[in-house]
């Protein structure tokens, strides 16, 4: 119901889009489509006036962090919020030891960003064939972090549950960053009450639709996120993009009819393209086509991917206009040739 208002206004957004080269289509971040749908924007608004600015924030976000415990089914002491997962990741290298960090490439570039930063040493242990988790155990011993992520971005495949648990076994730090969970409709969030080496990102940018107000947060062990807790400082995430996550999680219906919406929509263009396109479980396709440039001509931008992707391109999932447009201009890419 919610979403079809949204979706109502992008129609109006794009209703005079007629031709889709008239209208500039942004399907390269993996962002939600859906700004909040009118209503809602307003209601959010009137809590946002209800903040007051002069004052620092609570620190702890204490009820932010209810709300997220209650949402993950944990509790509170389990829960860290930060400016983005992006920020996390640095904060998560900063508690364990070790001198390198594993990755599996073709992954999120932020992992061995952060690293390298840190000093540390990034060993790569590529995905294997279909995507899946390579022989990372191999690697564990010394490891200041093994990073895994899934739905994985720009793959789009989830890592079964029972693999993820034998890399906790080694007892290696594990981050298992689930950017695109609410999109897979799974998560192995609930296995930080077995392990305590394992640390679970999550962010408000994807599912909830708030990329612009920046909210992330971690998940782990009381033990793990005491440790976590002391390296940041206070007052670090604004009270304005508190209030807008919290917000967000009392309208989770919304939140997940925009999921339903989103993940429907992928679906249709998956059977459209599905041969050159990898089934996803999250909220963006992975294509075997090499229709970067030729799309940004028509105004779809989309995101094209290099070394063992080249050729490739990662299209987010947009409003049904947009993504109809997308077809027109994929078709149209097949077709020339
Ligand atoms: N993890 C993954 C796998 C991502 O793809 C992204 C964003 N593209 C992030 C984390 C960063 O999310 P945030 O906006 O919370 O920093």
């Amino acid at each position: 119901m919610v979403v079809a208002s949204g979706l109502g206004e992008g129609r109006e957004a794009h209703g005079s889009v007629g031709p889709c080269r008239r209208a500039e289509i942004y399907l390269d971040r993996n962002e939600n489509p859906f700004d909040l749908p009118p209503d809602l924007k307003e209601g959010l608004m009137r809590e946002l006036s209800k903040v007051p600015l002069n004052r620092y924030p609570p620190s702890p976000p204490a009820s932010l962090k209810e709300k997220i415990a209650e949402y993950v089914g944990l509790s509170s002491e389990n829960v860290m919020v930060a400016n983005g997962s992006d920020e996390l990741i640095g904060a998560v290298l900063g508690v364990f030891e070790g001198g390198h960090v594993v990755v599996s490439p073709p992954t999120f570039a932020m992992y061995a960003f952060f690293a390298r930063k840190e000093g540390l040493d990034v060993v790569e242990v590529p995905l294997g064939e279909n995507f899946e988790l390579g022989d990372v155990e191999a690697r564990a011993r010394g490891a200041r972090a093994i990073f895994i992520t899934s739905p994985n971005n720009p793959t789009g495949n989830v890592q079964p549950r029972a693999r993820i648990e034998e890399v906790l076994e080694t007892g290696a730090p594990v981050v298992l960053d689930e950017a695109y969970a609410e999109f897979a409709g799974e998560s192995a969030v609930d296995l930080v009450r077995d392990y305590d080496n394992l640390v679970v990102l999550r962010t408000f940018s994807k599912a909830f639709g708030l990329a612009g107000a920046r909210v992330g947060y971690a998940v782990a062990s009381e033990e793990t996120m005491a440790a976590l807790e002391r390296t940041r400082p206070p007052f670090a995430v604004n009270a304005l993009s508190i209030k807008a996550a919290e917000f967000m999680l009392d309208h989770i219906e919304h939140v997940n009819a925009t999921v339903d919406f989103i993940v429907g929509e992928r679906e249709r263009i998956y059977r459209e393209f599905s041969a050159c396109s990898y089934p996803s479980r999250a909220n963006f396709l992975l294509m075997r086509l090499d229709a970067e440039g030729f799309l940004r001509e028509r105004g779809v931008h989309v995101r094209g991917l290099s070394g063992r992707l080249s050729g490739h391109i990662r299209v987010s999932i947009g409003k049904r206009e947009e993504n109809d447009c997308l077809i027109e201009a994929l078709h149209a890419f097949m077709a020339d040739g």
